[in-house]
């Protein structure tokens, strides 16, 4: 399938005329046909994508193009699309048709690049291996009875199974980088305010962020460039110039230090993911980076502390689903209190309603104290880590995740093992940071992960470091199946 071939390979085709938007939209929507037991959509917009392709091809035709221009692509369910359908896999929101877009859907439609549809997720970003959507789980294009990973699993399956070149997803506590890491494909969460989350909708706000799939870490810097900057319209976003992406690739990583924290390679990571991760920095040695131990002694805090204040956050944001505004109504409510609890009992399942007692309970009063404020200050601790490494460090390296893609159900029975598969990217979301998962070979057959975490606004030197592994490597273009 064309699109295993990667944005900047696609754009050269589309500007040399040996293809057109309408021709790749019409592939993707095939393709998207023919994965379909993956369940990685939510919506098909068949005509929409038509539609934008023609108007790509006139900006192609005119010379009026970006490199993202005629390329197809999808949205995660939870960005809100003008007129399209955005449910956040919820069954509150499964009929909710937004009357705006979200800053990147805006910034994405301005490129010309093309949607063609609505991934599937986690209910309102909430897990670990997609198995928690109204629609039903995502599978893993490397292996259908595995999870793809969560919550952009949707996303990752769809890039990964060469359906579309890239995907737009959102990183709250890793739901970039993990799916990226069980999909076998490169996933890039940006420093918190670097992009808008204008129209994105929210689940921890204080976390969330705008991010971007995509098979290599050249096609994530193309993105990238397209969706970053500053919206006056998110209190949270940032104003600062954009760094040039694209020319920091190639920039040779003689001398860079690499920080190998101790912490990120402990107990419950597998042998064989740590083994993968190892050869992946010995490759970066032979680049001429110096690898230097490290430790980040409040590591282990850091999943207790997020599943404190993440479902804090969600349990604030989610309360306006109240079936008055909009999304989902009980039937003939019979009082007002009536109207709240039947349409929230009904709207909600059953992880999205464990988070919102959580977060209720930690933020009442009397707990206050002892749950909200304490992971506050376990936050500013672990953020001070992160400070206190890269005074003698450029980048930190790990495994993403503890273990390849796991079976679908293996875990869903316990939400305290699946919350521990967060154990090494929850604290990046803690401390604002960007970080990016690389391909970086295969484990029991599956792909594995290399989390690079870099400090706040250094995208340009994530997407470096991974750009020249991947120019000495090939994991990135793997395709599921070809598993030697
Ligand atoms: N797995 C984490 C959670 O369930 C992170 C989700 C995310 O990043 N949206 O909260």
């Amino acid at each position: 399938m064309s699109q295993f071939k990667g944005i900047a390979s696609l754009a050269q085709s589309l500007r040399a005329r040996e293809t057109s938007a309408v021709e790749l939209a019409r592939q993707a929507l095939i393709a998207a046909q023919t994965h379909a037991d993956l369940n990685a959509l939510i919506t098909v917009d068949a005509a929409g994508a038509l539609a934008a392709a023609e108007r790509a091809d006139v900006a192609l035709a005119t010379g009026d193009a970006s490199p993202l221009s005629g390329i197809p692509f999808v949205h995660k369910d939870i960005f809100c699309t003008n007129g399209l359908r955005t449910t956040c896999a919820s069954r509150m929101l499964e009929n909710f048709v937004p009357p705006y877009d979200a800053c990147v859907v805006e910034k994405l439609g301005a490129a010309r690049a093309v949607t063609i549809g609505k991934s599937n997720m986690d209910e309102f970003a909430m897990g670990s291996s997609n198995e928690n959507s109204h629609f039903g789980p995502v599978r893993n294009p490397w292996d259908r009875t595995r999870v793809p990973g969560g919550s952009s699993g949707g996303s990752a399956a769809l890039v990964a199974a060469g359906v579309v070149p890239f995907a737009t997803g959102t990183d709250t506590g890793g739901s970039i980088r993990q799916p990226a890491a069980f999909c076998g494909i490169t996933g890039l969460k940006p420093t918190y305010g670097r992009v808008s989350r204008w129209g994105m909708i929210a689940f921890a706000s204080s976390l969330d962020t705008a991010s971007v799939l995509a098979r290599s870490a050249a096609d994530c810097a193309l993105v990238l460039d397209a969706i970053a900057g500053h919206d006056a319209r998110d209190a949270t976003s940032v104003d600062r110039p954009l760094d040039d992406y694209m020319g920091a690739l190639c920039k040779p990583l003689a001398g860079l230090r690499i920080g190998v924290a101790r912490e990120y390679f402990g107990a419950g990571i597998d042998a064989g993911v740590g083994a993968v991760v190892q050869s992946a920095l010995k490759e970066y040695e032979k680049l001429g980076a110096i690898l230097v131990d490290i430790s980040l002694p409040n590591a282990h805090l850091a999943i207790p502390a997020y599943y404190v204040i993440a479902p804090a956050e969600a349990s604030s944001n989610l309360a306006r689903f109240d079936g008055v505004r909009y999304g989902h109504r009980c039937a003939e409510p019979r009082s007002l209190e009536d109207l709240y609890t039947r349409t929230r009992a009904e709207g909600f399942g059953a992880e999205v309603k464990r988070r919102i007692l959580v977060g209720t309970y930690a933020l009442s009063a009397g707990y206050f104290d002892a749950y909200y404020l304490r992971a506050q200050r376990v936050r500013r601790l672990i953020a001070n880590d992160f400070a206190a490494a890269f005074e003698s460090v450029d980048l930190i390296a790990g495994p993403t995740t503890p273990t390849v893609a796991f079976k679908l159900g293996e875990k869903s029975a316990d939400p305290l093992a699946m919350y521990a598969a967060d154990v090494n990217t929850v604290a990046v979301n803690l401390a604002g940071l960007p970080a990016i998962s690389v391909p970086t070979g295969l484990s029991e057959g599956l792909p594995v992960g290399l989390q690079l975490i870099a400090p706040a606004f250094a995208e340009a030197r994530l997407l470096n470091a991974a750009h020249q592994l991947q120019q000495v490597t090939d994991w990135h273009n793997r395709e599921p199946g070809a598993r030697s």
